[in-house]
């Protein structure tokens, strides 16, 4: 099954998410070197490559790779802390006494050993492509960035930029472990571009990775990244009009929204993915479409933060590309993007009254082809078409909870969990096969966290972890 010769999956259901949206019943994928050579049906893809090894993938669905559009992998550690302290009660606790001072707290070692926990979740539920929404200094660009070339995953890496002004940073208590200086942030940024961007037959790339326009941050240094992307054709991600406490600020300075100060700055545009848009309004939605920006938006965390729902069906409706993100688990609890599908879904229905509002395929799209266009790499991957990079998955659908099968995609959508995708291709390489990781050391990645973890709750000096009810 070596890349170089190639191989075909075959006698499978295949969702290609090609421009007519085909969906091949026995259907096969022929793969040469790190491209989809064929996409058709079985007898048809064997007989124009009779020598590339067959494997029999009868009763999976084949479709193209998930794309996780924002990620903290910075958080892996932190599975689940928002729900076993009281801290978490509040944003900004969470925020500024628990998870800021984790971050904080890890070392580059600690920043690769996360990235690899985080990476490992995704590839084994499916997702062969993601962009991180903010590597932090002390967590080690070039580790975490030599894991995604080591795992097989493709990645667009957010380089933290950062300015937290004094003022702000005495008023909440900002940890100074997770603070740095905003000019060497930059510096670093351009540095880790310079170094790694188109690394790995492409499969990496590095940009902006923004934290928020609030009043936590010094605005100059928003424009200043937006110049700077947009000379270098960079790209940039950024938490933005996520809370309405965004468009007070706004307001406070002037503007109608969080969405018109963001366009304003210049980060709001088409080399954008902006996360969350959880408190934009209808007019916000059309300076959206306008600006050309993508949004990630990030269901299953943001309802467990009772942000409120991103306003998804009024963007798809207005022609703005939204994708799907699965945010950090510091806050939600998995990276399982298969998972996400059905909450967008079920979210959106339940918002609108419904049931059409938001259509089993058009989530799917978007988290294939729209999170491809939101990453810039459209041309490459997104979809099983011939020329395009081989990403793609296989799920096992003889198992009861995905039997029958009426419409695949609704399959994928409302029934099938991370734990049910059975092999991985990135790049024509065989990543994940049987339910088992082939380019990482599971165990030893899960046994490295366990130890991590506690380790790096003591540095950080953060209070004692306790569950809400007695533990004996
Ligand atoms: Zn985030």
């Amino acid at each position: 099954m070596a890349a170089q010769t190639g191989f075909i999956f075959a006698n499978a259901t295949v969702i290609t998410m090609d421009d007519a949206r085909r969906v091949i019943s026995d259907g096969a994928v022929a793969v040469v070197g790190d491209s989809i050579a064929a996409v058709g049906k079985t007898a048809d893809v064997v007989a124009r490559f009779p020598n590339l090894a067959v494997h029999d993938y009868s009763r999976h669905i084949i479709a193209p790779g998930l794309i996780d559009t924002h990620v903290h992998q910075s958080q892996a550690f932190f599975r689940g802390v928002g729900e076993r302290n009281e801290r978490s009660d509040s944003f900004h606790e969470w925020l500024y006494r628990l998870t800021l001072p984790m971050e904080g707290a890890m070392t580059p070692a600690d920043g690769a050993a996360s990235a690899s926990l985080c990476i490992l979740e995704m590839l084994k539920s499916g997702t062969t492509s993601f962009l991180e929404c903010m590597t932090s200094e002390n967590h080690g660009f070039d580790g975490i960035a030599q894991v995604c070339v080591d795992s097989g995953i493709r990645a667009a890496l957010g380089k933290v930029v950062m300015d937290v002004p004094a003022a702000y940073r005495d008023k909440v208590g900002w940890p100074m472990s997770a603070w740095f200086d905003p000019q060497e942030t930059i510096a670093a940024t351009l540095a880790a571009h310079d170094k790694w961007d188109g690394a790995a037959n492409g499969r990496i790339q590095v940009w902006f990775g923004c934290r928020t326009a609030d009043d936590s941050a010094n605005p100059d240094l928003y424009r200043q990244v937006a110049r700077i992307a947009k000379e270098r054709g960079m790209r940039l991600t950024i938490h933005h009009s996520e809370l309405a406490s965004d468009n007070a600020y706004a307001r406070s300075l002037g503007y109608r929204s969080h969405m018109e100060y963001g366009v304003d700055l210049g980060i709001v545009g088409p080399n954008a993915v902006l996360a969350h848009c959880t408190a934009a309004d209808a007019e916000d939605v059309q300076l959206l479409a306008k600006a050309g920006a993508s949004v990630s938006t990030n269901a299953a965390n943001n309802a467990v933060s009772a942000w409120g729902p991103t306003p998804v069906v009024d963007m798809l409706a207005a022609g703005v590309n939204v994708a799907l993100g699965c945010d950090g688990t510091a806050g939600d609890a998995n990276m399982d993007l298969l998972r996400d599908l059905r909450v967008v879904c079920q979210i959106a229905r339940t918002h609108s009254k419904n049931r059409n509002s938001l259509r089993a395929e058009t989530v799917l799209e978007m988290a294939t082809i729209h999170g491809a266009q939101a990453l810039g790499i459209a041309d490459k991957v997104g979809s099983l078409e011939v020329g395009k990079r081989a990403d793609l998955i296989t799920i096992d659908t003889d198992v009861p909870h995905l039997t029958p099968i009426w419409n695949p995609v609704a399959t994928m959508v409302f029934a099938a969990q991370g734990a049910d995708v059975h092999t991985v291709v990135v790049d024509g390489k065989v990543i994940v096969r049987d339910h088992q990781i082939l380019t990482m050391d599971e165990e030893a990645i899960v046994a490295d966290a366990r130890r991590r973890m506690p380790e790096i709750a003591a540095r950080a000096n953060v209070p004692a972890m306790r569950p809400r009810w007695p533990v004996l």
